[in-house]
């Protein structure tokens, strides 16, 4: 798992992407928004005819390497992957901290890509 769970003081179990180097969500991310290549949570999700997802770069890293789905192994060309609205929208409705709040007493929880306040 690259999302790992941290205690931080006031603010309780945070996950911290290691990929991500600026966010950090305020809950545990579900398995079906966390991609099945790179075990973060998805960036740009693309669903695969079996009905897993993975983030864009990762689903054309994965079929070009394999042509298959890393999760269960199935065909998939590259043409068959598709966007997922759905899974976009929940991914950006994830809870995240500001990155600059740990240890500057700033705001709590806010939503991802909601700009300045
Ligand atoms: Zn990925
Ligand atoms: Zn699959």
């Amino acid at each position: 798992m690259v999302l790992r769970a941290v205690a931080v003081d006031g603010y309780g179990i945070v996950h911290v992407s290691s990929t991500r180097t600026n966010v950090t969500f305020a809950s545990a991310v579900p398995d079906s928004l966390v991609c099945g290549v790179c075990a973060d949570a998805l960036r740009q999700p693309l669903r695969a005819p079996c009905g897993h997802a993975a983030c864009a770069t990762c689903a054309e890293a994965s079929t070009r390497r394999s042509g298959a789905c890393t999760v269960c192994g199935s065909l998939v060309k590259e043409e068959d992957w598709v966007e997922d609205q759905m899974m976009t929208l929940d991914v950006g409705n994830l809870q995240t901290h500001c990155p600059y709040a740990f240890g500057r007493g700033a705001s709590g929880t806010r939503e991802r890509d909601d700009g300045k306040d």
